[in-house]
């Protein structure tokens, strides 16, 4: 079993157009040859299309942030995953802490987010985690694991290999505060165990990623751990430099 690491980095609502084509354009630079990691970059929508251009003919993939559940129609403000793949886009992030908490996304409309994705040719990261309040209560492995079954729940067994997992606990999101590797990596075990029950050998495949304040400096010890296969990167993933050493950190 080997899982090549995968580094995504999360932009969220930062970088318009010209930013984000020379945000990126730096990137191909500085990963130009880096080898065995996957990487990819998720835009604000807007960003799209200049970074799509700008990474042309390298191995960074896009992804949208967000995605309807639907192609098209009456739902004004939405993102449509069929659109976002013509537009050049391979990945979609779905759950991310701050869709469910702003925008009250539920476990069920995740689900549904994770089944379209794939069916419009796109591969989701579905994001889970507990805020602070689940996690000094003791539910952290009954919240993730909920949140991981309503992910998965509408799609086939045959496709939940072309899902990545993303543990992300709130609490270390954009707050500078980190799991330990140890804490980490009990839950990154635990839904990979979840997933062998339930799924078999394709717990072996699934990568999951963890995020929460991953920075070059922390990368390294938070990557050496068994069962994290990559990061999650919001913060640190707006400079070219300081993604790149944490893509540096996942081929090391
Ligand atoms: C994120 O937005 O998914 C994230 C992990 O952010 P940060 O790295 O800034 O904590």
């Amino acid at each position: 079993m080997s899982r090549q690491p995968f580094i995504a980095g999360n932009w969220k609502l930062n970088l318009g157009p010209e930013d984000a084509s020379k945000v990126s354009a730096e990137l191909v630079q500085a990963l130009a040859g880096h080898r065995d990691v996957t990487v990819a970059i998720f835009p604000t929508a807007l960003s799209i299309p200049s970074v799509v251009r700008a990474v042309a003919g390298s191995e960074i993939g896009v992804g949208m942030q967000e995605i309807e559940s639907v192609a098209s129609g009456a739902f004004t403000g939405g993102n449509s995953a069929v659109m976002a793949r013509a537009a050049g886009c391979t990945y979609a992030l779905v759950g991310h802490s701050e869709r469910r908490q702003l925008w009250g996304e539920t476990d069920a409309r995740c689900g549904d987010k994770v089944a379209f994705a794939l069916a419009s040719g796109l591969l989701p990261i579905l994001c889970v985690g507990e805020t602070l309040a689940e996690r000094r209560a003791g539910r952290v492995e009954e919240v993730v694991t909920r949140q991981l079954e309503a992910g998965l729940s509408a799609i086939a067994p045959d496709q939940v290999a072309a899902v990545t997992l993303a543990y992300e606990p709130v609490w270390a999101i954009g707050t500078g505060e980190t799991a330990s590797p140890d804490q980490a990596q009990a839950v990154h075990a635990t839904l990979r165990a979840w997933l062998r029950a339930g799924h078999g050998d394709v717990a072996d495949d699934i990568r999951i990623q963890y995020g929460g304040s991953v920075k070059p400096g922390n990368a390294k010890e938070l990557l050496a751990c068994p069962d994290i296969d990559g990061a999650l990167v919001g913060g640190a993933s707006l400079r070219a430099e300081s993604f790149a050493g944490i893509v540096a950190a996942a081929t090391a």
